[in-house]
């Protein structure tokens, strides 16, 4: 037992001294197996949501009904859930209701995955029963139990069984694969929001391709939001290589490869999958620089306007579709750029009006616009009086 594991060990023990069963249990066991870095460390527990509340000094209520208590201990905050069972699935996604038990074999059977249906205790001992070390070592993905059933009970598991294919770069075991194919459809049922999660950590997975075969060969492509039509495009997104690192890549990646170049309907693509206006607005105007990138270089102009992140990150996505991009280019622009910002630009509307001889109005904005652009370019110096002399010459102020 170390690092995180350890960490949470006193929560463990504590669970256990008042004479209650506790395990370490999912993604972290298994990345910990996998002897990959672990973040969250979730805890599993005979005793009851309102008996954990009575344990700890700390806890918060993240999801009393469905049996999880955050314990806070020691500037960490742990997950724990007591063990329960899903009864009766209605319309292929989530339980209708959670049934507590105190037997851990029950917990780990309703888990979606046999790599994620591990438990772990404070002697570091691992508890699989359902042969997910073997098919860890295989590099298999397999569903708990019959996979048809599994995913009749939650729609979801079948995108979850293709990301972590692309994440380990594991293979889809044969009738985990056909129950998919069978009951691709049901992904209808899923709410977006949770689909996308699991399609973005599928692309941003280090083993796209595996992930992104067994996303297109079982069909679950075609109930993803404009995707319906989409194999062979997704065929070229699936050939990128250098790993994605940031979610608005998947996106303008995508869009490239959707070849949506019109930036009205790139926006509409990204409204279905629900992503969030913040993102959609990053993502679109990434994709509006990266389209320009691919035809022209970087000036002092765009990296001024989409500012150098964005600028940055269009060199990367030039990278990932197999050309050259130029960072230090963008660097170089970006360190002699005049300005950064309108802020810092030495003349604002109030010092334009002092020496115009005529009242405000659009004229302004255009001005200040003007003066902007010159500045930026290196056409004008950005000083005060340069910049009165040069609106006089045309014509904005008299
Ligand atoms: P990650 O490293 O991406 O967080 P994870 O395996 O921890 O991967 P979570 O979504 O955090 O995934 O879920 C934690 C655990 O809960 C899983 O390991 C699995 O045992 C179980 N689980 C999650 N989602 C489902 C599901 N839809 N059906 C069944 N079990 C699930
Ligand atoms: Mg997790």
């Amino acid at each position: 037992i170390t690092g995180e594991f350890k960490k949470a060990l006193p929560v463990l023990k504590k669970i256990q001294a008042a004479g209650f069963e506790a395990y370490f249990v999912g993604g972290s066991v298994r990345d910990a197996l996998l002897e990959k870095p672990v973040n969250d460390v979730d805890i599993a527990t005979s005793a009851f949501p309102q008996e954990i509340k009575k344990l700890f000094k700390k806890t918060v209520d993240v999801g009393i009904e469905h049996g999880t208590v955050m314990v806070l201990m020691e500037g960490e905050s742990y997950e724990v859930t007591t063990f329960r069972t899903e009864s009766t699935y209605q319309d292929f996604r989530r339980p209708d209701s959670v049934t507590f038990v105190r037997s851990l074999k029950e917990d780990l059977k309703r888990r979606d995955l046999t790599i994620n249906a591990f438990a772990m205790n404070e002697m570091g001992e691992i508890k699989d029963f359902f042969g997910g070390e073997q098919d860890l070592y295989d590099k298999v993905i397999r569903a708990v139990g019959k996979a048809e059933e599994r995913f009749h009970e939650d729609a979801l598991r079948m995108m979850r069984a293709v990301r972590f294919a692309a994440q380990l770069g594991f293979d889809l075991e044969a009738d985990t694969f056909y129950a998919i194919v069978v009951n691709a459809h049901l992904l209808k049922n899923i709410a977006t929001e949770r689909i996308r999660i699991e399609f973005v950590k599928m692309a941003m997975g280090k083993h796209l391709m595996q992930g992104m075969t067994g996303f297109i060969e079982s069909n679950l492509y075609k109930y993803c939001p404009g995707l319906a039509q989409a194999e062979e495009n997704l065929e070229q997104f699936a050939k990128i290589e250098k790993p994605i690192n940031k979610e608005r890549h998947v996106w303008v990646l995508l869009l490239y490869y959707l070849r949506i170049q019109n930036e009205k309907e790139a926006r509409a693509f990204l409204k279905h999958w629900k992503l969030s206006n913040q993102l959609i607005k990053e993502s679109t105007e990434l994709h509006q620089l990266f389209l320009h990138r691919l035809l022209y270089d970087h000036t002092n102009a765009t990296v001024y306007r989409y500012k150098k992140d964005l600028a940055l990150d269009s060199e990367t996505l030039l990278e990932q579709i197999g050309k050259t991009g130029d960072k230090n280019a963008v660097e170089q622009i970006d360190k002699n750029l005049p300005i950064h910002s309108r802020d810092e630009l030495a003349i604002n509307g109030k010092i334009i009006l002092e020496e115009a001889e005529r009242p405000g109005g659009k004229w302004l904005g255009l001005a200040l616009e003007a003066a902007e652009k010159a500045v930026v370019t290196g056409e004008l110096a950005n000083d005060t009086t340069e910049i009165l002399a040069y609106l006089k010459d045309k014509h904005y102020i008299s």
